[in-house]
């Protein structure tokens, strides 16, 4: 994918701080960390966002978001970590190149990542519930 900037940086066109790689994978230090030790998990295969991704590559990050938190935890002495991915502009991706936030967390860092609380009815709850179910299908 030409002039995608996470293309360069997973395929190694632009060096940048690696903390692993491999064949289908590549692991750098965000350029603005949330937190020290913030890393970004890239597939190197191109995809926009997880609709556009293979569920193989999609799986194959998860998996190793799970051992970089699991070595950041660790190397840092992290008391806890964020997983964060964020789909489309309104869920508010940046880059258009799927990837990982990996994000160590240290006790009374900053208060905890609010979650905005929609209010929705029970009732509402449980229409959407359904809608979802006929689409698992
Ligand atoms: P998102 O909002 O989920 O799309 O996140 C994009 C992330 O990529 C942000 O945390 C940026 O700080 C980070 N970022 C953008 N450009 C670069 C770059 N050249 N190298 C490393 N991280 C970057
Ligand atoms: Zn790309």
């Amino acid at each position: 994918m030409e002039n995608c900037i996470f293309c360069k940086l997973a395929n190694g066109e632009i060096p940048t701080n690696t903390v692993y790689e491999d064949e289908n994978y590549r692991v750098i230090m965000d350029a603005n960390p949330a937190n020290i030790g913030h890393s970004l998990v890239l597939p190197k295969k191109h995809g926009k966002d997880i609709f556009e991704l293979d569920s193989e590559t999609v799986a194959g990050a998860h998996a190793l978001a799970k051992k970089v938190a699991e070595a950041a935890k660790k190397a840092l002495d992290a008391d806890g970590i964020n997983i964060l991915q964020n789909n489309g502009e309104s869920a508010g991706q940046t880059v258009m190149h799927f990837h990982i936030h990996v994000i160590p967390r240290f006790k009374n860092d900053w208060p905890s990542m609010p979650m905005h609380q929609s209010g929705a009815t029970d009732e509402e709850t449980k229409a959407a519930c359904a809608k979802i179910g006929e689409f698992m299908k």
